[in-house]
């Protein structure tokens, strides 16, 4: 048996009926050459004892995980994309492979293996089902970067080159292709529910809410009521998404495709396209190239979360009514703004004090990086502890005579009379490099480079292993 006593299969997708999946099959691949697999993710799933040719039959071939799904669920959904309603979505190059517990207990959280570039599937409309090695080594460092700066994020599970050309109008083609698996806290989404509710069956959304209920938030089952129930689960969805833009905020990171159809009803992050880190503070930064109108841009996160949460809400009207659910919604700017509060203070080390001061806090360190246009992750890394590292920050940063200046002055003394977060390691070598470890577009272009032209994948490697030495100074390992 490969797998170790840590692994705790429960595939409960398999709860739910075929209104919500299809069951397809993998594509059978000409190559299989393993080009990334995450022990420290399998470690948390009990597969890290998997040989790499038992990881390729599984992560490459998809051959089931023992008392796992028998066949892999090809999920069904729709979504807004741009705010234009597409009912014909669903997973077209992707399915939901295995669910395991995590941290091999039984009420750990359920996790999903899912894929991205496996084949076609009833969804896949005229696209090819795959996933270019480029987009699979984009994903990778996105998830890295994020899960090490305290982002809730997917995890990339395994990447593998799967020796097919693949033509694509925003890369060089032909291009390499690859099969990617993440690990992340559940794979139903908004649009999961946006189709139950376009083909009016009210029995199915209230069999998925429940299932989602019952297993992400159990507390919330007691609720009898269903409408308060319903309510309810759109307060703690709301409150799951909140957390999450709150610490996209605290990154600098924009997310690039916000449609409905890519926002999980655990706010866990994922589904890593065209994402880009703030080369400096700018609300109006976009990531995508095809995002015209800036509508996904850094500044208008929030709100577009707050959009499709109120597009979730409609949606369970069947279930509810305006009077419950218009209160649940509400609730997400005070939840955001708590949040954004927490994921600030964190990313600077700093203990929370009230919402009303960290507010403050977070309004002098963005007005102050947009005023100076100082590299987003500087202020972060200068200031980590808060007074501890004034030294740092005014004395030996090359960014000392900014601080030093007018558009920091209210930063500077609200950071002053804070205390360090518990944990917090300035002795950790990663303080005392030159510079902090970021990842713009030119490094991650830099990094696909040698790839391209030479296979050499050791820059990637050097990187994605500084990225998890910062995320273990900054205790996000
Ligand atoms: P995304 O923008 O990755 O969230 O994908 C939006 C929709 O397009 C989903 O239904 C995907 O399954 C589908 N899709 C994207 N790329 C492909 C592809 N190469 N082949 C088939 N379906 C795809
Ligand atoms: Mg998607």
């Amino acid at each position: 048996m490969p797998v170790t006593d840590r692994y705790r299969p429960d595939p409960r997708h398999a709860d739910l009926d075929d209104r919500f999946y299809d069951r397809v099959e993998a594509a059978r691949f000409p190559q299989h050459t393993l080009r990334f697999r995450n022990d420290r993710a399998a470690a948390r799933v009990g597969l890290d004892g998997l040989s790499d040719d038992e990881w390729i039959t599984h992560f490459g071939r998809f051959e089931p995980l023992p008392d796992n799904l028998p066949q892999p669920l090809a999920l069904r959904y729709h979504g807004h994309q741009f705010r234009s309603y597409n009912p014909d979505l669903g997973d077209g190059r992707g399915f939901l492979f295995a669910q395991v517990r995590e941290d091999g207990a039984p009420d750990g959280r359920l996790l999903d293996l899912g894929t991205k570039g496996s084949g076609t599937t009833p969804w896949s409309r005229s696209g090819d089902g795959r996933l270019t090695l480029k987009g699979g080594v984009r994903e990778l460092l996105a998830t890295e970067l994020l899960q090490a700066l305290g982002v809730a994020t997917s995890r990339t599970f395994s990447l593998i080159e799967t020796g097919e050309k693949l033509w694509r109008g925003d890369e060089p083609s032909p291009t390499r292709s690859s099969v990617l698996v993440r690990l992340q806290h559940s794979h139903i989404r908004i649009g999961s529910f946006q189709r139950q509710a376009f083909l009016r069956d009210a029995d199915a959304l209230a069999a998925l809410m429940d299932h989602v209920i019952g297993l992400h938030m159990p507390d919330l089952a007691a609720i009898d009521d269903r409408l308060d129930r319903t309510a309810a689960f759109v307060q703690r969805v709301a409150e799951n998404c909140a957390r999450t833009v709150a610490q996209w905020m605290a990154a600098g990171f924009v997310h690039g495709v916000l449609n409905t159809d890519n926002i999980l009803v655990t706010g866990e992050s994922f589904d890593y396209g065209p994402w880009r880190f703030l080369p400096t503070h700018d609300p109006e930064f976009t990531a995508a190239y095809f995002d015209h109108g800036g509508l996904y841009a850094y500044g208008r996160q929030p709100d577009t979360l707050m959009w499709n949460l109120t597009r979730l809400a409609e949606t369970l009207l069947p279930l509810s009514n305006r009077d419950r659910l218009i209160p649940a919604l509400e609730t997400f700017p005070p939840a955001f703004s708590l949040a954004l509060g927490e994921a600030v203070t964190r990313r600077l080390g700093v203990q929370p004090t009230t919402p009303e001061d960290d507010d403050a806090l977070v309004l002098a360190l963005f007005e102050a990086m947009g005023r100076t246009q100082i590299p987003f992750e500087r202020p972060f890394f200068d200031w980590y502890g808060g007074p501890a590292s004034e030294f740092r920050a005014l004395e030996r940063s090359p960014h000392a005579a900014l601080y030093a200046g007018e558009p920091f002055a209210r930063f500077r003394d609200l950071i002053a009379g804070r205390r360090p977060r518990d944990g917090v390691d300035l002795d950790h070598p990663y303080f005392a490099d030159p510079e902090p470890c970021t990842l713009l577009i030119d490094e991650v272009e830099a990094l696909w480079a040698p790839i391209a032209s030479a296979d050499d994948w050791s820059p990637l490697h050097a990187k994605v292993a500084a990225i998890r030495r910062m995320g273990e100074a900054l205790g996000n390992g």
